[in-house]
């Protein structure tokens, strides 16, 4: 996360350095146009949209500077990339929330969640295979990652068993002993994994707020996880906690979220925290 802020900062101050003495001023009185924009629109009120972005760190001058305000591919994208940092639907269309979201972000007088373009993490290749246990979010927000250890080093074993409806369990990935990771359940649907929980002791829904990742481990202590698993975990768990704006804090283990304290000890002792930790920072 640290690495992305200087990098944005001086495209920032080099776009502005760039633009003309009057732009630059213009710049500083950028406001939110009125909800109600959406790709295929244009006029002064996308161009003030454009000039807004810019002002919040989401597009360049030299992107909105090629015409007088058309709401094309790279509006859309910039407006769902601010959509997906504020945790609003990622739809493309400003409306009310994004309406909202913008106006807050321009009452601070830096970008307040500068990102670049797909960030520093992209998602690895993961195998599709769905599993029906699952259900809705109901509408809450991801903010929590849980790590958990299959408890057999069986891979197969383990995916059919979360595929199956009769086990009534799942997570979003698998990661395999070989380091191939397997989507079970899509992030935006609520995974059945951690069971009955708390997150730093306060009582919640863990599976509502989470996204489950099971690592195919015995879970004894003693068989260690492989270094294809670390190599596989760190860039999907960089990518989530990225995509999410998950805290560290909240990249947890089943252990730590089970009620009662005890009830879980996953991932197993041996599992590296400190090298994950370090490989997503
Ligand atoms: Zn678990």
């Amino acid at each position: 996360m640290s690495l992305r802020l200087p990098s944005l900062s001086s495209v920032f101050r080099a776009t502005q350095a760039q633009a003309p003495r009057t732009a630059a001023a213009a710049a500083s009185t950028v406001s939110a146009p009125p909800a109600g924009l959406r790709k295929g629109d244009s006029g002064p009120k996308v161009k003030q949209l454009q000039d807004a972005l810019v002002k919040v760190g989401y597009m360049t001058k030299a992107q909105v500077s090629t015409g007088p305000g058309i709401f094309g591919p790279q509006t859309e994208a910039a407006v769902k990339k601010f959509q997906a940092d504020k945790k609003l639907p990622t739809t493309g269309f400003y409306g009310d929330l994004t309406h909202a979201a913008l106006k807050k972000a321009l009452g601070t007088s830096a970008p307040t969640t500068p990102t670049t373009p797909g960030g520093k993490f992209t998602k690895p290749a993961v195998i599709n295979a769905p599993s029906p246990n699952q259900n809705s979010r109901g509408g809450t927000k991801i903010d929590t990652i849980v790590m958990h250890h299959t408890a057999t080093n069986n891979g197969a074993g383990d995916l059919s068993w979360m595929r199956n409806p009769q086990s009534k369990v799942s997570a979003h990935y698998m990661v395999d002993r070989d380091g191939k990771i397997y989507q079970l359940v899509g992030d935006d649907k609520r995974a059945w994994h951690a069971g009955k929980g708390e997150l730093h002791g306060v009582p919640s829904d863990i599976n509502n707020r989470s996204i489950g990742i099971e690592i195919v481990n015995d879970g004894s202590g003693k068989t260690p996880f492989t270094e294809a698993q670390y190599k596989s975990l760190t860039q999907l768990t960089g990518y989530l906690k990225q995509q999410h704006n998950i805290p560290m804090k909240n990249i947890v283990g089943h252990a730590d979220v089970a009620v009662p304290k005890g009830r879980k000890n996953d991932p197993a002792p041996n599992f590296d925290w400190n090298r994950l930790r370090k490989g997503i920072s």
